[in-house]
């Protein structure tokens, strides 16, 4: 160290400044390495911002989001509706001009999306993630717990971002995260002290705080934080969170809610306006609250929205129309070997009768199929002939000899 050293930036000789890092060929004192920090750190601000503005979605307006949707969603047009707005103001929200003094600052709308199981909930997150270009992840809550239980912190849903990002933090911070299973952190009945909760009010805790935005450090790797290991500072202030889940036993909260509503005068004529086979079309917060989310939670996803149960004919285009339906995903597997497919149509009604029958939603019309097509696409193959017709005699065959039995077992 030489006292007449100085800083090859500003020329500060070494006695005037805090700190003097001294290099192969030159020296930086502590101010200018500082001010070094800030211009990186906007450099990649702007190199985010514009990659977002830049984006596809630019283009896309709530409208053009939805129909892009309805290519691959059957139904659901109310969530779709709700995604596209949401989807789109976030945009907005990323790209506004924030030099501009007016004192308006849109805040973001996290989602909530109710529907049991199997109505598509993760199909439209898939979907839009598809349509995005901005980094987007989908979680699991389950897996969930509190600090220093066995499971995954819940800062790892960071992670999981990080990664799609390629650990580019600012291009972290604008992402979009679909958290699956949200009603599986719900608190367990009304006395939290009974037992310990550990998967449930403190990670509601823990997940409110990456919802309501604040810098969050992030292990790297994801599992378990240790002492040793670096993290990452991620704020996700600007990180839309879309949130899903069945809420089984919801509907007989809503039903609870609205019988105690519709009482006096109207009562007869308000209870018959309401469809009792479609309650969760009626979703309000507070049925969430009595379902066992944190108000503060509630407070934070303020877009809530609902998915409707599936009916036979919603099953039946499901089977059929979807960009990607089931029927045209075996035809293309069997066209790779040339050989030409035809479903017959009483086929498709069959298949939706069985997932009607064992209550197996359209998660279930894929083992179906599977059971129905399994011999074919194990014999085919070898085989010289180059067309194949299932009709109706071949599909109960395929599907009383296995897919009953095991449809029975599941
Ligand atoms: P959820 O997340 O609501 O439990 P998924 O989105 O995982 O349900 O749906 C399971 C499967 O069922 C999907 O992969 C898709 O094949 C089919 N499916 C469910 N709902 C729909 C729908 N509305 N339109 C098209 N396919 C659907």
């Amino acid at each position: 160290m030489r006292e007449e050293d100085k800083c090859s930036f500003c020329g500060m000789p070494r006695k005037r400044v805090k700190l003097l890092i001294t290099g192969m060929s030159g020296c930086i004192c502590d101010n200018c390495a500082r001010q070094a920090i800030e211009i990186i750190d906007q450099t990649e601000q702007q190199e985010a911002k514009s990659l977002v503005s830049g984006s596809k979605l630019n283009s896309f307006k709530p409208k053009a989001i939805k129909e892009y949707l309805d290519q691959y969603v059957i139904g659901q047009d109310e969530a779709k509706k709700y995604l596209s707005v949401a989807v789109y103001n976030h945009y907005k929200r990323l790209t506004q001009d924030k030099s501009a003094d007016d004192g308006v600052e849109i805040e973001k709308s996290n989602i909530i999306m109710v529907g049991d199981t199997g109505t598509g909930k993760t199909l439209l997150a898939r979907t839009i993630a598809k349509l995005l270009d901005v980094p987007f992840t989908i979680v699991d809550a389950t897996v969930f717990t509190e600090a220093g239980y066995v499971g995954e912190d819940i800062e790892s849903i960071l992670t999981r971002l990080l990664q799609v990002a390629d650990y580019n933090v600012p291009l972290a911070e604008r992402g979009i995260v679909f958290i699956d299973e949200i009603d599986k952190i719900a608190r367990k009945g009304d006395n939290p002290s009974i037992t310990r909760d550990v998967s449930g009010e403190g990670v509601q805790q823990g997940l409110l705080k990456l919802l309501e935005g604040s810098i969050v450090n992030v292990p790297p790797q994801g599992g378990r934080k240790h002492p040793e290991q670096k993290m990452i500072a991620v704020n996700t202030k600007d990180i839309l969170f879309i949130c899903g889940g069945a809420f089984d036993g919801i509907k007989s909260k809503i039903a609870r809610r609205l019988n105690s509503q519709v009482v006096g005068y109207n009562s007869a004529k308000d209870r018959d306006a309401i469809d009792f086979n479609n309650l969760l079309q009626y979703i309000a917060p507070q049925d969430l609250k009595s379902f066992g989310l944190i108000p503060e939670i509630i407070g934070r996803l303020p877009v809530l929205t609902y998915l409707q149960p599936l009916d036979r004919e919603a099953l039946h285009r499901i089977l059929i129309e979807p960009k990607n339906s089931l029927i045209k995903q075996y035809t293309k597997l069997f066209a790779v070997d040339g050989i030409e497919l035809t479903v017959n149509d009483d086929v498709i009604d069959y298949i939706v009768d069985k997932a009607v029958e064992y209550k197996i939603g359209a998660r279930g019309l894929r083992s179906i199929c599977e059971t129905i097509f399994m011999e074919k696409m194990y014999s085919m193959p070898s085989s010289k002939s180059k067309k194949l017709v299932v009709d109706l005699e071949y599909a109960k065959t395929q599907f009383e000899a296995v897919g009953k039995t095991r449809l029975l077992q599941a």
